[in-house]
């Protein structure tokens, strides 16, 4: 149900764009998902074939740039990306950590046809 609501979303979106930039067909929509977002693109995928359906984005096709997940330690600022679950600074073991990327999932850009 995640990624339905999300892909959803994401089609309300690049219609609306569509529309605003006078556009009949949208060819391409370019999606950024990162690895942090629990988006998983194959079921994005898979409800966008059903939801596009009689919509201008009918015959578009999903393009998907994967974003990977990047840490920054708040103790010594070191910069990183987590190999597993557990998230501790390689340089300092602290575990105090923001996200720096990979929290995301947008649509970065549409291709339409007038
Ligand atoms: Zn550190």
């Amino acid at each position: 149900m995640h990624e339905l609501t999300i892909t959803q979303n994401i089609l309300d979106i690049v219609l609306k764009e569509a529309k605003a930039a006078r556009a009949n067909k949208v060819t391409r929509i370019n999606l950024v998902i990162g690895e942090l977002s629990g988006v998983v693109g194959d079921c994005v995928q898979f409800y966008f074939e059903f939801l596009k359906k009689g919509s201008a984005a009918e015959e578009a096709t999903v393009n998907f740039t994967l974003v990977p997940a990047e840490l920054r330690c708040r103790h010594c600022l070191a910069s990183f990306n987590p190999r597993d679950s557990i998230w501790v600074c390689p340089d300092c073991g602290s575990a105090s950590l923001e996200v720096v990327s990979g929290r995301d999932c947008y649509v970065e850009s549409i291709e339409v046809e007038q």
